[in-house]
């Protein structure tokens, strides 16, 4: 059987588990967010078209009726908008059922892209895509070196509403660090609630060896949330959303589980939490958060 080319890590969000991966990039353009090791050891690559041409006549014989497709890679949006146009072009030639395309994308690799050029995306299967935003703070933003602040989310995700585009967020608690959860809280639910992501996801922040934040908190740079304070940021984002969205927080990383939509299950959810925050201990949560070998 002929094999996929596939460099590196591969990563997709849990919701794309029956998508196709179709390697396009490989690594991130970016690589600077203090906290991030997911991509660790792979250089951003391009795939050659006539490697993705190779793929898609493999996909075409194995999975002739594949209707999405997921691009692989930290954020192949970035890809200038006449490349991406000759790769959904390309899947179309060789998956005829395909009919929606998505990939990773940071809020920058939408800058670079006109209102016009999305919608012919759109047009032509870009459905959707997923950002990790990860916070709408600029203070924690700024420290973890995400390369964009909250008004930059809240524009450039007004683009791809405009053109019909759906995205999903990233929400990841402890990002700003002791005593700063409340304030990264409030702040990200009031730069969401002036948007409409189709999805929320939550990751709690774990920090493994091979990122810049590991050496801040070895140096005492960066002083790490208690559990109890992730559960108590999570409350308060939670509780001062007032969008439609839906609620993904079934990760490995979330040490209380919960999936929803809110407005429906907003009090469910928050009961949850309450009583997560009443009865669980804070060794044992930070016992269960060093267990994690991987995201
Ligand atoms: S968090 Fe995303 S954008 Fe930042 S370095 Fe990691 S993969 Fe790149």
């Amino acid at each position: 059987m002929e094999l996929l080319h596939f460099t590196g890590q591969v990563w997709r969000p849990p919701y794309e588990a029956s998508s196709q991966l179709l390697q396009v990039t490989a690594g991130c353009t970016h690589n600077k967010c203090k906290f991030c090791s997911l991509y660790h050891g792979t250089k951003f690559r391009l795939s050659p078209i006539a490697e993705v041409e190779e793929d898609l006549k493999v996909i075409q014989d194995y999975q002739p009726r594949a209707r999405r497709v997921f691009l692989t890679g930290a954020n192949p949006f970035a890809l200038s908008y006449n490349r991406l146009l000759d790769l959904g072009l390309l899947i179309r030639k060789y998956l005829r059922h395909c009919e929606s395309i998505g990939m990773f994308s940071r809020i920058s690799d939408i800058k670079s892209k006109t209102v016009e050029e999305l919608q012919n995306l759109r047009h032509l299967g870009f459905d959707s895509i997923s950002i990790g935003t990860e916070s709408g703070d600029d203070d924690t933003l700024a420290m973890m070196n995400k390369g964009y602040t909250a008004n930059d989310i809240i524009e450039q995700c007004k683009k791809l509403e405009e053109a019909n585009i759906r995205y999903n967020f990233v929400y990841l608690t402890g990002l700003a660090g002791r005593n700063k959860g409340e304030q990264n809280a409030v702040n990200t639910a009031n730069a969401f609630n002036q948007l409409h992501p189709f999805t929320i996801n939550f990751v709690s922040l774990t920090v493994f060896p091979e990122s810049e934040l590991y050496q801040e908190i070895q140096c005492g740079n960066f002083v790490e949330a208690t559990e109890h304070e992730r559960l108590l940021e999570l409350r308060t984002f939670i509780s001062n959303l007032c969008i439609e969205t839906t609620l993904l927080g079934n990760t490995v990383s979330n040490t209380v589980p919960f999936v929803g939509m809110i407005p429906n299950d907003k009090v469910r959810i928050l009961n949850e939490l309450d009583s997560a925050i009443r009865n669980a201990g804070e060794d044992e949560l930070r016992l269960y958060r060093d267990s994690i070998v991987s995201l």
